[in-house]
C-alpha cells in the first residue's frame, strides 16, 4: 500500500508518542502498530496499563515537540550493532528487525531515534498536530487511538462543538464538564435510591404480583432477596412485560417449578429452580402467565 502524507503525518507522531510515554519511565511493550495502514487514524496496542495522565502528558509533549520542527532525517547502517553505536537512544522492535540486515535509522532532532522503513515528514510542524481519540483497557492492555494533522483539528472542533451544545441546552459551562457529569451521578444516585425505597414500599404492601411496564426490572433484585430474606414466608412476582422475576421465601410453599412448566408453554424463556423464575416472557401472553400465577 502507499504511503501518503497522512500517513506520514501520523506515523511520524506515533514515534513522537512512544517517545514521550518511554521518557516518563514507562517500560512500553507496542504489541501492535497500525499507523502505516490507514492514513486517518493511528492505533497503538501496548501491552500494558499506561494510566490516562501518563498519555495525556504524552500527548502534550508531542505537541510541544511538533512546534519545535524538529527536523526529521534518515540514516542508514549496515546492522543493529552499528546503528545503536551511533543512537544509544535507539528504539527498535527486536522481533521485527533482522538484526544482520541494513537498517535505517529516523531521527527526530535529538528527541527520537528509531529504526523504522516507512514514511515520515521531513520537519515536525508538517504534523500540524496530534491527538488522542480514544482509549481503552480491554484484557490488562492499553489500546490507544490518535489522530495527526486536519483530522486532529477536525476532531478536537467537533468534540468542542458537541460540548459546547450540551452546555447551551443544559445550561453549564463548558470548562466545567466534568463538575456538572459528578453533579448529574450525583443526583441520579440519588434518585435511584429513592425509587429502590419506594419499590420497597411496594413490595411490602403487594408482594404478589408488581407490573413496572419499561422498567429495567433486574436493577431491583438486591431489593427483592433482601424483602425474601425478611419474608420468608412470601413469594414475590414482578414483571415489565418482557421480563419476570420471581423469588421465593423459605418458608413458602408455592411451586414454582411447576408454574415454570406451564408458563414454558405460553413462550418463557428462561431459568427455573425451586426458589426462583427468570426469564423473557412473551409480552402477548403477559395476562395468562398472570392469570396463572394467581391459579
Ligand atoms: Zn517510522
Amino acid at each position: 500500500m502507499e504511503e501518503s502524507i497522512e500517513g506520514a503525518r501520523l506515523h511520524t507522531a506515533e514515534h513522537m508518542f512512544a517517545r514521550a510515554l518511554q521518557e516518563q519511565g514507562l517500560d512500553i511493550h507496542v504489541r501492535k502498530a497500525d499507523t502505516y495502514r490507514e492514513d486517518d487514524i493511528g492505533k497503538v496496542y501496548i501491552k500494558e496499563i499506561i494510566p490516562f495522565e501518563k498519555i495525556t502528558l504524552a500527548e502534550k509533549r508531542v505537541n510541544e515537540k511538533i512546534l519545535e520542527n524538529l527536523a526529521v532525517k534518515e540514516e542508514n547502517f549496515e546492522n543493529l550493532d552499528e546503528a545503536t553505536k551511533n543512537n544509544p537512544k535507539l528504539r527498535f522492535n527486536e522481533d521485527r528487525l533482522d538484526k544482520e540486515k541494513e537498517v535505517r535509522v529516523i531521527s527526530i532532532g535529538d528527541y527520537d531515534f528509531s529504526a523504522c522503513k516507512h514514511l515520515h515528514v521531513k520537519q515536525t510542524k508538517e504534523i500540524v498536530m496530534f491527538t488522542v481519540k480514544r482509549i481503552s483497557y480491554l484484557g490488562g492492555e492499553t489500546e490507544i487511538e490518535f489522530l495527526a494533522g486536519t483530522y486532529a483539528l477536525m476532531f478536537l472542533m467537533q468534540i468542542k462543538n458537541q460540548v459546547i451544545n450540551a452546555a447551551m441546552e443544559r445550561h453549564f459551562i463548558p470548562e466545567k464538564i466534568l463538575d456538572y457529569i459528578k453533579n448529574e451521578n450525583e443526583r441520579t444516585n440519588e434518585l435511584e435510591k429513592e425509587e429502590k425505597e419506594i419499590f420497597y414500599r411496594i413490595l411490602e404492601e403487594n408482594p404478589q404480583v408488581i407490573l413496572l411496564k419499561e422498567v429495567k426490572i433486574s436493577k431491583f433484585y438486591g431489593e427483592l432477596n433482601y424483602f425474601i430474606k425478611n419474608n420468608p414466608e412470601k413469594c414475590v412476582n414482578i414483571t415489565n412485560g418482557k421480563q419476570i422475576i420471581i423469588l421465593k421465601g423459605k418458608d413458602c410453599t408455592k411451586d414454582l417449578q411447576s408454574f415454570g412448566e406451564k408458563i414454558k408453554g405460553l413462550g418463557f424463556a428462561g431459568n427455573v429452580t425451586d426458589n426462583s423464575i427468570n426469564g423473557k416472557i412473551d409480552e402477548t401472553k403477559l395476562k395468562e402467565v398472570m392469570d396463572l400465577w394467581k391459579a
